[in-house]
This record gives C-alpha cells, sequence and structure tokens, in this order.
C-alpha cells in the first residue's frame, strides 16, 4: 500500500460516510421534490419493448422487515409480525410478476440478484425458499448468477442456510458491525461475538461460495485496537469480502440521542476516523484482499457482481418499497411507505414515488458517479457511449480533482488515487449536478 503523505486529511471539510443517495443519482438529490407520478408512461413503453443491449442486469428484492432494531438504524423497516410479512409476499409476488411478465424483462438476463433489507433472514425457511424459487422461475438468471441473501447471524440458522442454498442462493451478507461485545450490546445487536463466529463458520462451511461481512468502524467507545481486533476477527475466518463503513449518526435514531444527551461518547475525530480506514486498508491488503470499491475489499476471484452490475452501465430492476432503480435511461424509486406499496401495487400499479428519464448530462454524471464508486472508469467506454472523454466534458471538476490528487488521469482510465479512496465518496459527489437538473419522464426539465 502506498502511504499517502502532505496534508490528506483536510481536503474536504465534512468526508462522506457512505453512496447509497450516489447509486440512485439524481434522484435523492431532488427527494423533496419526489412525487408520485401521476403517468409513467415512458417507463410503462420501455417495458413493453425487448431489452436490446445484451447487457447482464442485477434484480433487487427488498424485505422491509427486521425482528429488533439497531440503535444506530435510520433505515425505513418494521418489526415482522408474521401476518403482515405473510401479505407483504403476496404483494411482492404480484410486483415480481408484473415485472417479469413485461417483454423488456422477458429479454433480459440477470447476472446477479440481491435479498436485501431490513433483513431478509427475518422470514421462515420456507418463505425464503419460496422466494428464491419464485424469482428462479420467473426471472431468467445467466448460468452462473450471483444470488446474495443479506443475513442477520442471529436469524439465519442452517435451516434457513441450507434451503437457501438448495433453492440457489450462493452468497451472504451479514450486517455484523463489530465484534466487540459492549458495543454490540449498547447498540442492540441480538448476538455475542462468539455466536457471530460460529454462524459465520456455519455459512462457510454449509456453502456458501461468498460470505460477505459488514463492519463500522469509529464507534463510539472504540479504540484503535478494538478496531484492529474486528479487522483481525473478520481475516481469521477468511470471508471472501468484507464492506467497512464509518459509522453515520443519524439525530432522529435512538444512538442519536443517546450521544446529544451524553448517554454515550460521540465517535472521535475525521482525522481517527480516517486513520481507522487506512488500518483496514493496511490490514486487509496484507492479508491478501484486493479493493473493489471505496468499502469493499474482496479475495482474489471473488468479486462482489452485483455491486459492479448495480454501479456499472446495467440495468437493475427493484422490488419492494423504498428501492431505487434503474431500467434504460429511467431511474426510479418505489413509495418509502409499505402501505401506500402494499396498496399501488394491489391497485394494478407499479408502486413507483419518482422516476425520471436521464437527460445526457445525468447519464455521464452518473456514469462517473458509478465508475469511480468502484474505484476507476474506462474512459473509452465513456467515450464510446457519449462521445467524448469525460474530462473535456468536466474540466472544472478534474480540475479539481487533480490538484487535490484524488484522481490519476492516464490514456484509457480515470483512478482514484490512495487518497482519493478515503475521499472516496466526497469525489463521486463532486460529479453531481449542484442543480439536480433532470427531466422527468415525459422528458420536461424539472428541476
Ligand atoms: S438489521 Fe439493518 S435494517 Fe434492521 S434495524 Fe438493524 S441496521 Fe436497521
Amino acid at each position: 500500500m502506498i502511504i499517502p503523505t502532505g496534508n490528506y486529511k483536510d481536503l474536504f471539510e465534512e468526508r462522506k460516510k457512505g453512496g447509497g443517495y450516489l447509486a440512485g443519482y439524481p434522484l435523492n438529490l431532488r427527494a423533496s421534490q419526489s412525487h408520485e407520478l401521476k403517468n409513467y408512461s415512458y417507463f410503462v413503453d420501455l417495458l413493453n419493448n425487448k431489452n436490446t443491449t445484451n447487457r447482464d442486469s442485477a434484480l433487487y428484492i427488498h424485505i422491509p422487515f427486521c425482528d429488533s432494531i439497531c440503535t444506530f438504524c435510520c433505515f425505513t423497516r418494521e418489526i415482522a409480525k408474521s401476518d403482515k410479512v405473510a401479505k407483504y409476499l403476496q404483494v411482492l409476488e404480484s410486483e415480481m410478476c408484473k415485472y417479469a411478465k413485461s417483454e423488456y424483462i422477458k429479454s433480459s438476463k440477470f447476472g446477479a440478484v440481491y435479498f436485501g433489507g431490513g433483513t431478509p433472514t427475518v422470514l421462515s425457511a420456507d418463505q425464503l425458499g419460496n422466494l428464491l424459487s419464485y424469482v428462479k422461475s420467473n426471472f431468467h438468471l445467466t448460468k452462473n448468477a450471483e444470488i446474495t441473501i443479506e443475513a442477520s447471524t442471529h436469524n439465519f440458522n442452517q435451516r434457513k442456510m441450507e434451503i437457501a442454498i438448495e433453492k440457489g442462493a450462493n452468497r451472504t451478507s451479514f450486517g455484523i458491525q463489530t465484534f466487540n461485545d459492549a458495543i454490540r450490546k449498547q447498540f442492540n445487536l441480538q448476538d455475542s461475538s462468539r455466536d457471530v463466529i460460529n454462524t459465520v463458520k456455519i455459512a462457510k462451511e454449509i456453502g456458501f461460495d461468498i460470505v460477505d461481512i459488514d463492519l463500522m468502524y469509529n464507534l463510539p467507545n472504540q479504540t484503535m485496537k478494538d478496531w484492529e481486533i474486528d479487522l483481525q476477527n473478520a481475516i481469521d475466518l477468511g470471508v471472501e469480502n468484507i464492506s467497512f463503513f464509518p459509522l453515520h449518526i443519524h439525530p432522529n435514531t435512538l444512538l442519536g440521542k443517546q450521544i446529544e444527551s451524553g448517554e454515550i461518547p460521540h465517535p472521535q475525530t475525521k482525522d481517527v476516523e480516517i486513520d481507522m480506514y487506512l488500518k483496514a486498508v493496511e490490514m486487509l491488503t496484507n492479508a491478501g484482499y484486493k479493493q473493489q470499491h471505496i468499502s469493499k475489499f474482496v479475495l482474489p476471484n471473488t468479486d462482489h457482481k452485483y455491486n459492479i452490475l448495480r454501479l456499472g452501465h446495467h440495468d437493475c430492476v427493484v422490488c419492494g418499497p423504498m428501492a431505487n432503480g434503474n431500467i434504460g435511461n429511467c431511474v426510479y424509486k418505489n413509495t418509502k411507505s409499505i402501505e401506500k406499496y402494499m396498496n399501488m401495487v394491489r391497485d394494478g400499479n407499479f408502486p413507483i414515488a419518482d422516476c425520471v428519464r436521464l437527460s445526457k448530462e445525468d447519464e455521464m454524471r452518473r456514469y462517473m458517479i458509478r465508475g469511480l464508486g468502484l474505484l476507476k472508469v474506462d474512459k473509452r467506454e465513456f467515450k464510446n457511449l457519449f462521445g467524448e472523454y469525460p474530462e473535456y466534458i468536466f474540466p472544472d471538476i478534474f480540475e479539481q480533482l487533480i490538484k487535490k490528487g484524488l484522481i490519476l488521469v492516464s490514456e484509457n482510465e480515470i483512478k482514484l488515487t490512495e487518497i482519493g479512496k478515503i475521499w472516496g465518496y466526497n469525489v463521486c459527489a463532486s460529479f453531481c449536478s449542484k442543480f439536480g437538473r433532470v427531466m422527468n419522464i415525459h422528458g420536461d426539465m424539472v428541476a
């Protein structure tokens, strides 16, 4: 690893902590203007025609239920109640069916499927198995399609794992956050580090091709030594993928309130957060992992396909409330409320809250944002798609980023530098339109 030199910790006032909103560019930048489309005929027209791109697509299925609430969680999710979950699954199947019957989806092939949440493993073994079977029989999956189940260690038992694998799942992603028992308790995480380790070992033994672990760093009461222990635990487990994110404190969460009242201390400074990031890069690189994404390291030949498709120039079809996806040059977001989602689907509609057809400028911006999320952009592909190299389209942004030492531009690609990776989400965000300038579904400028 190249250790950065110079004043690399003060390049931006604030270090952006995650890229969820960037994947949904430009929708989430204009969330305040989100509106339910009365008429999404352009989107429907698109689905009525064949997909002629010959590119693999990604499919995301959302399960918005959990069986306990983590104190830091700001997502929209509900405690799972069996009758509501059962009704939700029926509605979800109707939504998937609506897509699956369309010409566009019938002529699409899916290289990766991701069941996310919430916590998909709150479903019973049978519910999980049925959902997997439904997807496999109604969508054309490629021969080596990656199928991921996002999981909590405390509710992904051996029976559920066996069913999931039997029905085709080959990757699981555990939201572990930390192995530190005191912090786990503080965050309302349900099992001890010993149980977590045991479950991950079972997942590996039972036959998932890829096991992924999500960790969080710069947590209240977490020292650098604690962080090193978390990383070492993950490495010792031999998991194929490791993702890590700095804690983002949302004021409306229980943790946010506990910090505000002084019950729990603030995380440490931005400088310490950067040191923790660099420690992870050092330890994971030394252990044989390579960086695939700003926040993800993988062992050789275990790339996270869904991530690559999601952030590449591929369609991502999404089902379930609050999920956002893209088909052709349409970017769309499903309604947030579970009730509203269920009503819209029951009424025979797509549960879309916001949908735009991208302008060419926003397509180019999105390409840069997503590509740099995966650390580099292929200039030739950009030129093939848009007719010009990116540095000629965005000269001011390039000038700033090069001046700060955040990107390297060579003949064929644009890469984040080691310093650029520290500030990866800030670099990506540099390509967002300041004005959220997008066209609506009919091609009219709306902002
Ligand atoms: S499991 Fe995930 S979605 Fe559920 S409460 Fe915890 S962080 Fe939130």
